[in-house]
């Protein structure tokens, strides 16, 4: 089986915006990587997202806190 590249996402606690990352190329590993501390799949200098992470709000300056949700995989034309 291809690997699947796509979108990590996250979303927000407080706002509960929905975000995507960071596009990898292989989502399995990836989500691996973020979740079990496995090995970075990515290449060499990009570095490993958190299972969370904060979300600047613009509006009233405020950091939200933001879970990690999962990859989501790219449509098969690649968008
Ligand atoms: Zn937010």
């Amino acid at each position: 089986m291809a690997n699947k590249g796509g979108w990590l996402r996250y979303r927000c606690r407080m706002c509960s915006e929905e975000y995507g990352v960071v596009h990898v190329p292989d989502i399995g590993s990836a989500v691996s990587a973020v979740i079990f501390n496995h090995p970075n799949p990515w290449p060499l200098g990009m570095p490993l997202p958190k299972i969370i992470e904060w979300h600047f709000h613009k509006d009233d300056k405020s950091r939200g806190v933001a879970d990690f949700i999962g990859g989501v995989v790219d449509d098969e034309d690649g968008k």
